[in-house]
């Protein structure tokens, strides 16, 4: 089977993550999107509630499952039987930090590939802390996350809903 492993924080997901899970689960036989553990950074999320909006949003998508990880990427792919890793490409900017983690997974791990896919142009600027620091100053995410994913953010940030904006 062939089987592929799209890694990150997704805190939380976006319509960029959702495009590159789709196009990838028309690739591959089966795509586990692997919520990582510990983010760097400062999550808004829970491990749980990333794990719960990612699989409420790949629904529709059967050969899709959703897991955390923790630990080294390679060995949690190894462990899943996936050979094959797959990363989002926004811009230049997203690449050489890209390049050098592929070269270190190969490294780590030589029957592991990493695979790039091009985000969709309308996607390409789009990212999970910009989309959190837009609605924060009360901006509109309304086509950059899933509705669902919206009314999180809000009741995480303290925000009115949108219905009682109106
Ligand atoms: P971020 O917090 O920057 O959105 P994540 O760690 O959640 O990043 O991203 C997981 C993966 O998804 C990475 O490979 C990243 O490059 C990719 N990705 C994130 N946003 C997009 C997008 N808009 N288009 C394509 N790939 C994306």
């Amino acid at each position: 089977m062939n089987k592929a492993v799209y890694p990150g924080s997704f805190d939380p997901v976006t319509y960029g993550h959702l495009d590159i899970i789709e196009r990838a689960a028309a690739v591959f036989d089966e795509v586990n999107v692997a919520v990582v553990v510990n983010p760097s950074k400062n999550p808004l999320f829970s491990l749980s509630e990333r794990v719960e909006l990612i699989r409420m949003c790949t629904q529709h998508l059967p050969n899709v499952t959703v897991s955390q990880f923790e630990g080294l990427l390679v060995n949690y792919v190894e462990r899943q039987g996936a050979r094959v890793i797959i990363k989002g490409l926004r811009a230049i900017s997203d690449f050489e930090y890209e390049f050098q983690m592929a070269l270190m997974n190969r490294k780590q791990n030589p029957r592991i590939e990493t695979l790039f896919m091009m985000t969709s142009g309308k996607y390409s600027y789009l990212s999970s802390s910009l989309v959190k620091e837009v609605l924060r100053l009360g901006g509109c995410v309304r086509d950059l996350v899933p509705p669902i994913v919206e009314k999180r953010m809000r009741r995480s940030l303290g925000l009115p809903s949108e219905d009682s904006e109106a």
